[in-house]
């Protein structure tokens, strides 16, 4: 029987992770399919009981599950529980089990930088800085700060993990060795042109990481290249959580590279 997969979210716009993961499960001959479930905080609890029948073989999870759902599972990784968020349910023989592997997303990249690291600044203090700042906390990354419009998001985020808090209008004056942008700034739409880090203020040889992925190169990433820094997209992160992910419910491993060129084509970035 064709095993079922999807994604849980509200609003569920469009989103790439069906393309990746049917892309996946048709060049690894695995009889499933990867389906979108819109579905408002009110329908959670009995989409739930739907999961438990079995029917549902494993689930992406996005906003504003990605907490909710936390509640409902038989396991949480140490990982998800660190965040303080799911983003996907796999099956371990009868248990139900959240993972979070936007943290896998996040850290995968940083292993193509030529050394980890000493010291990152985190732009934003929402749900993609937690996992942020825990898959650098994961890394062995030193120091950690990180730097939020409203600082009082910032101090919550700091106290949960142990790491610094630097005031947003002081942002620029840190030189650390990754500034990763978690904000929307520079997202297609009303942000596209803005960036969250002025062009004549990266630090000598820092990299810069941007986890917004449309468009492909955002302002913060073209002014970072221009300033010389290694430069990772948000594509990356995108594509590692998914791999991740599709480990978790097959067991395989899809071609990075075959996937990474689905995504790119998809963003019309080839
Ligand atoms: P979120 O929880 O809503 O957090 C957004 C953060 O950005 C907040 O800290 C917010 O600051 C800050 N922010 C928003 N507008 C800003 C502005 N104009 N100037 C300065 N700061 C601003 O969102 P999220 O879930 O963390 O997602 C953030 C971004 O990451 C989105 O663009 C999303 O598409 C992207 N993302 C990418 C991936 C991937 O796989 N590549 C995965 C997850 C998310 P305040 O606290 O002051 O409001």
């Amino acid at each position: 029987m064709t095993a079922i997969y999807g994604i849980i979210g509200w609003p569920l716009g469009h989103t790439l992770s069906p393309a990746l993961h049917n892309w996946g499960f048709s060049r690894l001959s695995i009889d499933a399919r990867y389906e979108t479930f819109p579905l408002e905080p009110e329908g959670l609890p009995a989409f739930m009981d739907r999961v438990r029948t079995g029917e549902i073989r494993g689930l992406s999870v996005t906003i504003p599950h990605k907490r909710a759902v936390m509640a409902r599972l038989d396991r949480i990784t140490d990982r998800a529980r660190r965040v303080g968020a799911v983003n996907t349910l796999f099956w371990d023989g009868d248990a139900l089990c959240g993972e979070n592997t936007d943290v896998i997303g996040v850290v995968a990249p940083l292993g193509r930088l030529p050394s980890l690291p000493g010291s990152a600044l985190i732009l934003g203090a929402g749900g993609a800085a937690r996992a942020a700042v825990a898959g650098l906390l994961e890394l062995g990354v030193a120091d950690v700060a990180v730097a939020n419009r409203t600082r009082a998001k910032a101090e919550g985020l700091a106290a949960d993990f142990s790491v610094r808090v630097v005031d947003w209008a002081a942002r620029m004056d840190e030189s650390p060795g990754l500034i990763c942008n978690t904000t929307p700034l520079g997202m297609s739409g009303a942000n596209r042109d803005r960036s969250p880090w002025d062009a004549d203020r990266f630090p000598e040889g820092c990299a810069a990481y941007d986890i917004v992925y449309n468009p492909l190169e955002t302002r913060f990433l073209r002014d970072a290249a221009a300033a010389g820094c290694a430069v990772i997209s948000g594509l990356e992160m995108f594509l590692h959580q998914g791999l991740a992910q599709f480990r978790l419910w097959t067991g395989r491993d899809m071609d990075e590279a075959g996937a990474r060129a689905l995504l790119l084509d998809a963003l019309g970035g080839r």
